[in-house]
């Protein structure tokens, strides 16, 4: 059999102007950014400051924070100061909705605070008097040299623009036509309120688009079609995802097919979050899809077996879990603590049957004892059998080579 060895991948990366976020590149080809946003009050200055340093250090690039009346915006250079204070100075994202303008004028230090200004024109408008609105803030960015995101949503949509385009296509209208009616709306208004900002002055490379819908089919036909009519930086999202597993799904699903398809510039993954849930899950699972598709790599991976009958106990699970959690709690910086380590895969796996060969494709790979196995754990190092570790201790053990194992 003759192999082919061009193995497909992603296609190349829509070409878009590349737009600096504080020190973070976006677009024009620089590596996919992770982004997450705050729920907390951002008037409540200590703990915003707290969540935004718990996503910063989950690995968030760039993290937004509501800026929804005047307490907030007179809090967010405080939040700013905090942030550096404890030597934090991921770029700040204001997200504006309806008296966004006027914030902006009457709280200058939050205007310079902030990285960027996120504007939804479906709230903000530029057909009539709310003109000014738009034009307000995007003469405030131009100011204080400051990119925005025009974020169109379908569930805030510029209501004039998409009647009008109902009007225009009243003739053939049926429920499946009514869905694409509302997706070109979404992708009118993120260009129409581009093409305006440019009017306005602002360059290209200071202007960020987003379209974003909660049905995964529309968002991959809405964000297709803003990619081919434009080549603004993209920042892609599902919106209103969901909680747990189907948030996760619905988006890896939405995003992942795009990212394959070479659109997208930065990604947020909107969880909602579990009652009492921690905020950084919408960052891990960011990092997570980007990593195993292979665009970047942000801490080691864990490759881990399901389990099954074979499994004598518990004592996989919790090595897996243990393994993945000491990773990703002791080296969210690894690339610095460590430089020149590019990228390393560890496994964990339960018994004979795939542990040995799926631990020799590792950097390092353990193969725990499954039913009937002697009680011994074969460590492997670079697809060599290294070590075997017994009695009570495996785990920690086994923690310890992997950290030799990046040491050497
Ligand atoms: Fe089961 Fe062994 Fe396969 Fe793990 S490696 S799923 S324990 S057969």
């Amino acid at each position: 059999t003759t192999i082919d060895s061009d193995i497909a991948g992603p296609a190349p990366r829509h070409h878009t102007t590349q737009v600096k976020v504080g020190d973070v590149a976006v677009g024009g080809g620089a590596p996919i950014v992770v982004q997450s946003m705050t729920n907390t009050d951002t008037a409540d200055i200590d703990g915003t400051i707290a969540q935004v340093a718990a996503l910063a250090r989950a690995g968030s690039e760039m993290v937004r924070i509501t800026v929804d009346r005047e307490e907030a915006a007179a809090a967010v250079p405080h939040i700013r100061d905090g942030l550096a204070k404890r030597g934090i100075n991921t770029p700040l994202i204001g997200d504006f909705h309806y008296i966004g303008h006027k914030l902006l004028a009457a709280y200058p230090a939050c205007a310079e605070a902030l990285a960027k200004y996120r504007i939804n024109p479906g709230n903000v408008g530029f057909k009539d008097k709310r003109d000014t609105q738009f034009a307000d803030i995007i003469e405030i960015a131009n100011k204080n040299n400051k990119p925005v995101r025009i974020g169109a949503n379908w569930g805030s949509l510029d209501q004039e623009l998409l009647t009008k385009l109902m009007d225009e296509n009243a003739a053939s209208a049926n429920p499946r036509d009514v869905r694409a009616v509302t997706r070109e709306a979404m992708v009118q208004s993120a260009l129409l309120s581009a093409a305006r900002a440019e009017e306005l002055g602002m360059p290209k490379n200071r202007i960020i688009l987003s379209a974003k819908v909660s049905a995964v089919q529309d968002l991959i036909a809405v964000y297709q079609d803003l990619a081919s009519r434009s080549d603004y930086a993209i920042h892609l999202g599902l919106t209103e995802a969901g909680m747990g597993s189907k948030g996760i799904v619905a988006s890896s699903a939405a995003l992942g097919i795009l990212l394959q398809q070479g659109i997208g510039d930065t990604i947020r993954i909107s969880l909602t979050p579990e009652p009492g849930g921690d905020r950084t899950r919408e960052v891990q699972v960011g990092q997570e899809l980007l990593q195993t598709m292979g665009f970047r790599t942000f801490v080691p991976l864990v490759a881990a077996c399901p389990g099954c009958g074979r499994t004598t106990s518990t004592t996989f699970q919790e090595l897996a879990r243990s393994i993945q959690d000491f990773i990703r709690d002791e080296m969210p910086n690894w690339k610095t603590k460590y430089p020149g380590v590019e990228e390393l895969n560890v496994a964990v796996m339960g018994c004979i049957v795939n542990g040995p060969g799926e631990s020799k494709h590792a950097n390092i790979g353990i193969s725990l004892p499954g039913t009937g196995e002697a009680p011994a754990a074969p460590v492997f190092v670079d697809g060599k059998k290294f070590r075997t570790l017994r009695g009570p201790t495996i785990s920690a053990d086994f923690k310890a080579l992997v950290i030799d194992y990046i040491e050497q």
